[in-house]
């Protein structure tokens, strides 16, 4: 099984989430996603794998922390 193909493969284990969001993708969707997320919405099916790359990217973390402070302080 090439490397490729296992990625593939573990996608599938994972879930739908989409192994491509990097932090250029994430910064468009961050406002959209705290939206969806405060309304109660199932982000990690409206925006698959934002969530995954917040986990592993601390200055995006950061910039949802503070986007999310932001917002429930109105
Ligand atoms: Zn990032």
């Amino acid at each position: 099984m090439n490397p490729f193909d296992l990625n593939r493969a573990l996608g599938r284990l994972l879930g739908p989430a989409d192994p491509e969001v990097g932090c250029e993708v994430c910064f468009e969707e961050l406002d959209r996603y705290v939206e969806l997320e405060l309304a109660g919405e199932a982000v990690d099916t409206a925006i698959p794998g934002l969530r995954a790359h917040l986990v592993g990217c601390p200055a995006c973390r950061e910039e949802y922390e503070s986007l999310r402070a932001l917002v429930t302080a109105d």
